[in-house]
């Protein structure tokens, strides 16, 4: 890493400054580091005076976890970089626009978002997202499709995956996600209250099994130029627009994985509202709220991929063979529900939880979330390769909570 040094807040003014079309000449301009420091450094410049902003985001060599430090490559800043400048070109609505990467100092340069919410903060607060399917289905939709082999040159795709070769980060998913929680490991965290459960997993061999194929599914399968980390911390919302950030751990992968992620994190929150709706009445209307939001992801997602297919679709030999397109959307769903189980029983027994189910304060209805969730995770992994129709999953989460 010839000349790479972490940025102090006064040298991320001064790159600031170098973006008239942001802040006026001699500004005044004021520096907040914002990230939380384990990974990646988020400086957010300000010119009080106009309110202007624009964030700064720096990969650091390494990831504190445990308390220490792991090397991680900065590599994955120009991933993220790539990738957001692609995702952006497909879906420029959706997307932040990047104003310069700068590969030795691991920099990305890019719009600033900051009158939106982290969407899961959001659905803690139990804002309600009309526009919310309708958006992530449209980037779902455009970044995968144009960038597979239905969409695009596959020679150009090749070179494409070449780009994106992300050894590290696709490790910490192949072990976090489709292996540490299905066995002991120093890593695992959970409460000793669900305890059981964690070693229930561990002996359901037909979920090992299935757990087994989707592993091999990430490993494999280069469908599509992946987000690869597409959970509610990943997106900025209003109930009027929808902006996904954070992409550095893009890679070529299967497309369910990334849909996948959508739809657990929305069943993560479902579970998490055993707390965050204060009575029966209200707890009804948002996981309402919730289900239709996890329906119309699928459902608008895959008329739109369709859409796309039918008029911008590059190879004939998949255009013409009848019935190959119900197929291979009839298998994407299938990888959808696998992964989207995957994703969330990781969150109850893994390394890394989501605020949705630790930050309940009450242990008792904590416990009770959790379990809701790891049911309801259980079940998408136990029947991915049966499903027909996502109001298979529908069902399952009714059902559970039910119970
Ligand atoms: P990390 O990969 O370290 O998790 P993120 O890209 O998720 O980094 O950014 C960390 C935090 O920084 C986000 O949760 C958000 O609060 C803030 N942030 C990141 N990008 C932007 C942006 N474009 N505009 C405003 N805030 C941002
Ligand atoms: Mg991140």
């Amino acid at each position: 890493m010839p000349g790479y040094h972490p940025y102090s807040e006064a040298e991320a003014i001064e790159l600031a400054r170098s973006f008239p079309d942001v802040f006026s000449p001699e500004a005044e301009l004021s520096c907040r580091e914002i990230g939380d420091g384990n990974l990646n450094l988020v400086f957010h410049i300000t010119e009080p005076a106009t309110g202007k902003g624009l964030i700064i985001k720096q990969a650091l060599p390494y990831v504190k976890v445990f308390g220490e430090s792991w090397p991680l490559s900065i590599d994955r800043a120009r991933i993220e970089g790539e990738a957001l400048r692609i995702q952006h070109a497909l879906a420029p609505e959706l997307v932040p626009q990047v104003f310069l990467t700068d590969h030795e100092q691991a920099i990305t340069v890019m719009e600033d978002l900051s009158d939106h919410v982290i969407l899961r903060k959001g659905l803690m607060d139990r804002t309600v997202y009309p526009r919310f399917a309708g958006d992530i289905s449209t980037f779902l939709a455009q970044t995968l499709f144009f960038t597979s082999d239905l969409g695009m040159s596959q020679q150009e795709k090749k070179l494409r995956q070449q780009a994106f070769v992300n050894v590290e980060l696709c490790q910490i998913t192949e072990d976090l996600i489709f292996d540490e929680p299905y066995r002991e490991h120093e890593r695992n965290n959970y409460e000793d209250a669900i305890a059981d459960e964690a070693a229930a997993l561990r002996a359901d061999g037909a979920l090992l099994t299935e757990i087994a194929l989707l592993r091999e599914k990430f490993l494999t399968r280069g469908e599509a130029l992946l987000h690869g980390d597409l959970h509610t911390g990943s997106i900025f919302a209003l109930p009027e627009s929808t902006k996904v950030i954070d992409p550095e751990f893009a890679f070529y992968g299967p497309m369910g994985f990334d849909i996948g992620a959508v739809i657990a994190n929305l069943l993560l929150n479902y579970a998490g509202q055993e707390h965050w709706s204060a009575d029966d009445a209200s707890r009804k209307d948002y996981r309402e709220f919730l289900l239709e939001t996890v329906r119309g992801t699928w459902t608008q997602f895959s008329a739109k991929f369709r859409t796309l297919w039918d008029e911008h679709g590059q190879d004939p030999v998949f255009s013409n063979a009848p019935g190959y397109q119900d197929l291979y959307l009839d298998r994407l769903l299938q990888d959808t529900i696998g992964f989207a189980g995957a994703k969330m029983v990781r969150r109850v027994v893994g390394f890394a939880h989501v605020a949705d189910l630790d930050a309940i304060p009450d242990d008792a209805v904590r416990e009770r979330a959790k379990r809701l969730a790891l049911s309801i995770g259980k079940e998408l992994i136990r029947q991915n390769r049966s499903f027909r129709s996502i109001e298979q999953a529908i069902d399952i989460a009714l059902t559970a909570a039910a119970r």
